[in-house]
C-alpha cells in the first residue's frame, strides 16, 4: 500500500487532494501517514480522523490542546508549531502534497526530499525563492518533484517523451483574474472583495488576489524557469479569459502542444498522485461544441507591473527570488489590512527589492538558511515600505 502524506491539508488544494484520497478508497487504499493543518484544528482532526492518519499536526502552536483533545480515543497522535511539521517530513512516506501556502512551505518541502521522496509541489513559493537548491536537493537523494501548480503540470505532460532541448517556448496562459475587464483608472480602487471574485478557479484567497494582480503569474513565470531549466526570454504569458488551455509548449519545429480541460485543481493533484499513471479523475469533460471558441490576448503591463518585475528578478537572480516573494506577501497582507492600494502593491515590492539590493548577492542561493534570513529581512523591510507609504497618502 502507499503510503502519503499532506502538507497543508486543510487549505484548497490540501482539501481537493484529501477528496482524491477518499474517493480512492481513503485508509483502505492509501496509508496516511501525516496529515498537517494551520489554524484550523477542527478540520483537520476530522479529517485525520477518517483517513485514520499516523499523526496530525497544526502549524499554529496555540492549537495543540484543542487538537489533542479532537483526537482522543482514535489512535491519531497530535503534534503543533514549526518544527512538528518538519519533523512530520521526515516520517517515511512515498508520495508527499506540499501544499502550504507561503514561505512556511519550505522547510517541510526540503525535508521530505531529503528522505528520497516523491514531492508534489503545489508551493511555488519553494521554487521562486530556492529554486536551484531545491533541486539540487531532489537530486542529490534521487527524490523526484512533480509540479501541482496547473501551469506547470501542463507543461509538465506536454513535455512528456519530448527533450527540453527541443524547446523554444513555454506560453503559460493566465485567465486576468476578478479586475481582468475593469479600466486601468478604475483598479487603483479596487477592494479586496472585488479582488477576491475570480471568473474561473476556486482558490485560497491569497493566490485569488494575486490572480488579479498578476503577482500569481509572475511567481509562475519564475517557477517556470526554475523547474524547466529554461532562459527568461523563453516564459511568455498570455490572456486567455476562458482557462481552458492550461498551459502550452513551442518546439523548434513551430509545433504548440496545448493542454486542455476543465479549470479543476483536481486534475493535476490527481495526475501528480497517480503518475506516471493516468487514472480517471472526478473532472468534468470538455464539450468543445459548447465552448466554441478560445481567446487570446496579450498582457498589458501597465495594468501588471508584476510582471515586468518577474522579469527583473529572473535578471538579477541572487536571493532576489526571495525577496520578491517575502515583499509580495507583505504588500497583500497590507492590501488586505487597507493600507495599501490594488495598484500600490507592485511598488511596494519595487521599493523594497531596491532597497535590499546589497544584500541580495548575484550568485544563486547557497543554503536554506540564506533563503531563509532573506525573507525574514525583506518581510521586515516591505512593512516599512508599506506603513511609509499609507502615511503619506
Ligand atoms: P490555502 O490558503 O487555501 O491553504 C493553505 C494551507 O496552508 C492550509 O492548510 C493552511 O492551514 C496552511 N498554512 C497556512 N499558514 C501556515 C503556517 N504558517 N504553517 C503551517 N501551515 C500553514 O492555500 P492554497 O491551497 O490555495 O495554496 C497552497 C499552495 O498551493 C500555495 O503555495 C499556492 O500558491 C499553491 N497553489 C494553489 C492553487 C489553488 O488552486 N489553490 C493553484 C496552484 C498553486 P489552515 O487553513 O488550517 O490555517
Ligand atoms: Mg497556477
Amino acid at each position: 500500500m502507499r503510503s502519503i502524506s499532506i502538507f497543508g491539508a486543510t487549505g484548497s488544494v490540501g482539501e481537493q487532494t484529501v477528496d482524491l484520497i477518499q474517493r480512492a478508497g481513503g485508509a483502505e487504499a492509501y496509508r496516511v501517514v501525516a496529515l498537517t493543518g494551520g489554524r484550523n484544528v477542527a478540520r483537520l482532526a476530522e479529517m485525520a480522523r477518517a483517513l485514520r492518519a499516523e499523526v496530525a499536526v497544526c502549524g499554529d502552536a496555540s492549537g495543540f490542546a484543542e487538537l489533542r483533545e479532537r483526537l482522543a480515543g482514535s489512535g491519531v497522535q497530535a503534534a503543533a508549531g514549526p518544527e512538528a511539521i518538519a519533523e512530520a517530513a521526515d516520517r517515511p512516506a512515498d508520495w508527499v502534497m506540499s501544499a502550504i501556502v507561503g514561505a512556511a512551505g519550505l522547510v517541510p518541502g526540503f525535508r521530505a526530499l531529503r528522505h528520497g521522496r516523491t514531492l508534489a509541489l503545489a508551493n511555488k513559493e519553494s521554487l521562486v525563492t530556492a529554486g536551484p537548491l531545491l533541486l539540487a536537493e531532489a537530486a542529490a537523494h534521487g527524490a523526484t518533484i512533480l509540479p501541482v501548480d496547473s501551469e506547470h503540470s501542463a507543461v509538465f505532460q506536454a513535455l512528456t517523451g519530448e527533450d527540453i532541448s527541443a524547446v523554444e517556448r513555454i506560453i503559460l496562459t493566465a485567465s486576468g483574474g476578478a479586475l481582468r475587464d475593469w479600466p486601468l483608472e478604475a483598479l487603483a480602487k479596487a477592494t479586496v472583495t472585488e479582488a477576491l471574485a475570480h471568473p474561473n478557479w476556486a482558490m485560497g484567497q491569497r493566490i485569488t488576489i494575486d490572480s488579479a494582480s498578476m503577482f500569481n503569474k509572475a511567481l509562475e513565470v519564475i517557477e517556470t524557469r526554475e523547474f524547466f531549466g529554461v532562459a527568461p526570454e523563453q516564459v511568455e504569458v498570455i490572456i486567455h479569459p476562458e482557462s481552458l488551455i492550461h498551459s502550452m509548449v513551442g518546439f523548434h519545429d513551430g509545433a504548440i502542444m496545448a493542454h486542455m480541460g476543465a479549470p479543476d485543481m483536481r486534475h493535476s493533484i490527481g495526475y501528480a498522485l497517480n503518475w506516471p499513471a493516468r487514472n480517471a479523475l472526478p473532472v468534468a469533460r470538455l464539450d468543445l461544441a459548447q465552448v466554441a471558441t478560445l481567446t487570446f490576448r496579450a498582457p498589458d503591463l501597465t495594468r501588471y507591473p508584476a510582471l515586468r518585475l518577474a522579469r527583473e528578478v529572473m535578471a538579477r537572480r541572487g536571493l532576489c527570488g526571495a525577496a520578491f516573494n517575502a515583499a509580495k506577501e507583505v504588500a497583500l497582507d497590507h492590501f488586505l489590512a487597507g493600507g495599501l492600494g490594488f495598484m500600490e502593491m507592485a511598488g511596494a515590492v519595487e521599493a523594497t527589492l531596491e532597497a535590499l539590493d546589497a544584500e541580495m548577492g548575484s550568485n544563486l542561493p547557497q543554503a536554506l538558511e540564506d533563503v531563509l534570513a532573506m525573507d525574514h529581512l525583506a518581510r521586515v523591510r516591505a512593512g516599512e515600505v508599506a506603513r511609509d507609504r499609507a502615511r503619506s497618502r
